[in-house]
């Protein structure tokens, strides 16, 4: 098999065959081809596309790339849930535990902030003594004991994922959509889950940034889920704003606690009830996702929830009390509100671009052996649609020093628009796709 010729085929637009697939996705995840030839074929494939046939070969290939976890010695239907990636977005700190205190065994892998987007395993880092690595026996054995884990992916979960993805990263070609589509689902595949929930996210914040390119996005993952005989159900949801109102690592755990302990609502409480739902009938707990909220806001009324996930701090050494005390999670030294100049509706938000300030001032890389100051962010006191007066606050920095706070307030500022216009609240969600359909939001029209 050689190279070039695979890559003049995509660059003719030719569709591969399931062998020459599987031959540069070896060759990726063993270092056997050379860089330049891997990308020049992702470019192609940025490009001029791959059929849904390519894609899913694409997906079992990364996903066999390396090796499968094996959680059949975990009774009962195993749902994993993963998120294309936002900012503030905190879901699976609510999610898990929720579902969990239901009774659905937990058994997550997670990633770490890239680009301008959080990652769980760097919030979950930042409680005291809160450790992500553990072998497949050790996550077995905890989500048998406790009911839940998340820890970070193994080494040897979908390799080939690993090295085209850093390539993508410094080559423009993360937007592809059977990329996309097929470096999360090989990992959702590999990581042993017999049902998967998708958030795909939508908006400024987002990879696709249009609800019909999230939609596809969707269909495309379900598709290839049905394919590898995996149920999944795909719910696009908003990112054109962060969606808790706290961003930064432990300030993003203080905002779970706090949705937990009953003391916050809104929109990140919301999408966490929404996924949470489709996991719970996924799982075969609940008829329909009306009987599964049901389920869940009993889980959270009664503190069952909460517990769950102190159950999960405990089991990864970390310390539980932060549940109950939140002043125990790391603190910033710089504290400073901002107010509106003037009075006006909050409009539109660039949220890569507060996903960016934070990562700016420690919340997040740039490059992959930065430190991430866990107390940095910031907590935004306005959503899109909200009218302001002159002198109302907008949103508070936690910064590291009156420097990082000065170049945050100005990025932050920059991020958002005020208008004299009255502006409308965008949608929480904006379809739900299943094998068999996709339902919109008729609020989203
Ligand atoms: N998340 C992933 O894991 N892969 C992508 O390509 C995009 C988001």
């Amino acid at each position: 098999m050689n190279m070039v010729d695979i890559i003049t085929a995509k660059k003719l637009h030719k569709e591969l065959t399931r062998a020459q697939i599987s031959h540069f996705v070896q060759g990726a995840a063993d270092g056997s081809i050379p860089d330049y030839q891997l990308s020049a074929l992702l470019m192609t494939i940025r490009l001029n596309g791959m059929t849904a046939e390519e894609t899913t070969n694409l997906t079992l290939a990364m996903a066999h790339s390396g090796d499968i976890c094996d959680l059949s010695a975990i009774p009962g239907i195993k749902v994993d849930k993963h998120s294309t990636g936002g900012v503030g977005d905190t879901t699976t700190l609510i999610v898990a535990p929720l579902v969990a205190a239901c009774g659905v065994p937990v058994a997550k892998m997670s990633g770490r902030g890239l680009g301008h987007t959080g990652g769980t395993l760097d919030k979950l880092e930042s409680i005291p003594g809160f450790c992500c690595e553990e072998t497949e026996e050790q996550f077995v054995a905890q989500v048998k004991d406790a009911g839940l884990a998340v820890i970070s992916q193994t080494a040897s979960l979908a390799p080939a994922d690993k090295s085209l993805y850093a390539l993508r990263d410094v080559t423009s070609t993360v937007d592809s959509l059977p990329l996309i589509a097929s470096s999360i689902m090989s990992k959702k595949l590999a990581s042993g889950a017999d049902a998967i929930v998708l958030d795909v996210k939508c908006g400024s914040g987002a990879v696709m940034h249009t609800s019909e390119g999230s939609v596809l996005l969707g269909q495309t993952m379900v598709e290839i889920g049905h394919l590898a005989g995996k149920p999944c159900v795909a719910v696009v949801t908003d990112m054109s704003q962060p969606l808790g109102t706290h961003v930064g690592n432990a300030l993003e755990v203080k905002d779970a606690i706090d949705v937990l302990s009953g003391r916050t609502k809104g929109d990140l409480l919301e999408v966490s009830l929404l996924l949470a739902s489709h996991m719970l009938v996924l799982a075969g707990k609940a008829a329909g996702p009306e009987q599964a909220r049901a389920q869940l806001e009993k889980a959270l009324e009664s503190g069952a929830g909460l517990a769950k996930l102190k159950d999960l701090i405990r089991a990864q050494g970390g310390d539980p009390a932060v549940c109950d005390d939140v002043s125990l999670l790391p603190a910033a030294p710089v504290i400073r509100t901002v107010t509106a100049e003037a009075e006006g509706w909050v409009a539109e938000m660039d949220t890569t671009e507060l996903g960016l300030a934070a990562r700016s001032m420690g919340a997040g890389r740039a490059k992959k052996s930065d430190m991430i100051d866990p107390a940095v962010g910031f907590v935004m006191q306005v959503r899109i649609g909200d009218h302001v007066e002159k002198g109302d606050p907008l949103f508070t920095i936690h910064a590291a020093s009156e420097q990082s706070a000065d170049a945050a307030e100005e990025a932050i500022l920059e991020a958002i628009t005020i208008t004299e216009e009255e502006a409308v609240r965008p949608p929480l969600w904006y379809a739900v796709i299943t094998e068999d359909e996709t339902v919109y939001n008729p609020d989203a029209e």
